[in-house]
């Protein structure tokens, strides 16, 4: 950062010239300078680079040291005058600092100064109240607490259940017996799905089994990449201290840049692919296996449960050669409540024996919800 010198002003009390800082003698009227402050140049309150001191006289008059003021005279003098100009008298015995009589005053206090014999301006008017904020405010408050509460209300519905006590209106129950048959099942397929155990396996012909992506030239695409395009560029802010000799130090006003960077579209060849189909062999084939063969159900509702008879079910009935069978069963319950409201609530049993239980006008404590299943209360 660089460090330059500034050379400053002063106005003549006695005949109003405006002089260098460099002088400590008005150039028009020949009065020493006394308490005159300095300031800056009209219109650099901000002095730049371009404005510094070059001559290596000034540089070393700026650099010497803040002048001192004639305790005999009154008169400013600078740091490397041995004896005062005015009066003669040394700076060993009679310096005083010169910043006793003239602090430094920029250009804008300078300005500042000369208004302060103006009128002071009206005062400016109190702020309007902050009732129209506050009133929004209320309003926004008021539609979040609603919304919130709305929700809340909501979901306490949605989770609440309640306790009440109803009898049995309805049962159904459903007992299934399913039959599965192992048996010659024909299948058909690609050789990857045929059971190992498969037996008078017939090749059918080729079928479209995938498509594979083949490699297809190459093909032109578009990017962005990140460039460097040129820089931007900025100055360091200036500041200046008084060297109260009608010079000041800045430092600052430098230029600092960094690497600019744009997007640029650029091509690339990129690899194509394009899809083949393949085709191989499909087969039809036999197999045992064990299928699904029949089904066969009792229902009924207040009546006793029971199960298929084994006439019904009739198992291993019409084998053939090598064939066998076998069951499964199913049980399927279910029972409506109605609550003193004439409001019904369905209900699974668990099991058998709980069915049985609940016979017609069977009162019990049931706990229901809207997004619960019904349970019966513990006695
Ligand atoms: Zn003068
Ligand atoms: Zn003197």
């Amino acid at each position: 950062m660089p460090v330059f010198q500034v050379e400053m002003w002063w106005r003549c009390s006695a005949c109003q010239a405006e002089n260098l800082g460099r002088f400590k003698g008005c150039q028009a009227c020949g009065k020493a300078k006394e308490g005159e402050p300095f300031y800056d140049a009209p219109g650099t309150a901000v002095p730049s680079y371009e404005q510094r001191v070059t001559d290596a006289a000034l540089i070393a008059q700026a650099t010497a040291g803040a002048d001192w003021a004639c305790r005999y005279c009154g008169s400013h003098q600078r740091r490397d005058n041995g004896t005062c100009a005015e009066c003669g008298a040394g700076q060993g015995e009679a310096a005083r600092p010169a910043t006793y009589f003239s602090s430094y005053i920029g250009d804008a206090n300078r300005a500042k100064a000369e208004a302060a014999s103006a009128p002071p301006p009206l005062p400016a008017p109190p702020p309007p109240a902050p009732f129209v904020s506050w009133f929004k405010h209320y309003w926004l408050l008021l539609v979040v607490a609603s919304v919130v509460l709305s929700i809340a209300g909501g979901l306490y519905l949605l989770f609440r259940t309640r306790v009440v006590t109803a009898e049995v209106l309805e049962r159904t129950w459903e007992h299934k017996v399913l039959v599965e048959r192992y048996m010659v099942v024909e299948g058909q397929g690609f050789a990857e799905s045929r059971p190992a155990s498969a037996f008078e396996i017939v090749p059918r012909g080729q079928r479209f089994h995938h498509n594979d992506k083949v490699r297809d030239g190459t093909e032109r695409e578009a990017y962005t990449e990140r460039v460097a395009c040129g820089q931007t560029c900025s100055k360091t802010p200036v500041s200046c201290t008084t060297n109260n000799n009608g010079f000041k130090t800045c430092s600052g006003g430098d230029q600092r840049c960094s690497t600019k960077y744009c997007s640029e579209t650029r091509y690339r060849e990129v690899p194509r692919y394009k899809d083949v189909p393949v085709y191989r062999e499909w087969y039809t084939w036999k197999n045992w296996e064990w299928k699904l063969h029949r089904s066969v159900s009792e229902v009924g509702s207040f009546d006793e449960p029971r199960w298929p008879s084994d006439a019904k079910v009739a198992l291993n009935q019409g084998v053939g050669p090598g064939e066998k069978e076998r069951t499964r069963n199913e049980a399927k319950y279910h029972v409506v409540f109605e609550d003193r409201e004439k409001k019904l609530h369905e209900y699974t049993p668990k099991d058998l024996e709980e069915l049985k239980r609940l016979k017609k006008g069977t009162q019990r404590k049931v706990r229901v919800g809207i997004l619960r299943e019904t349970t019966i209360e513990p006695f």
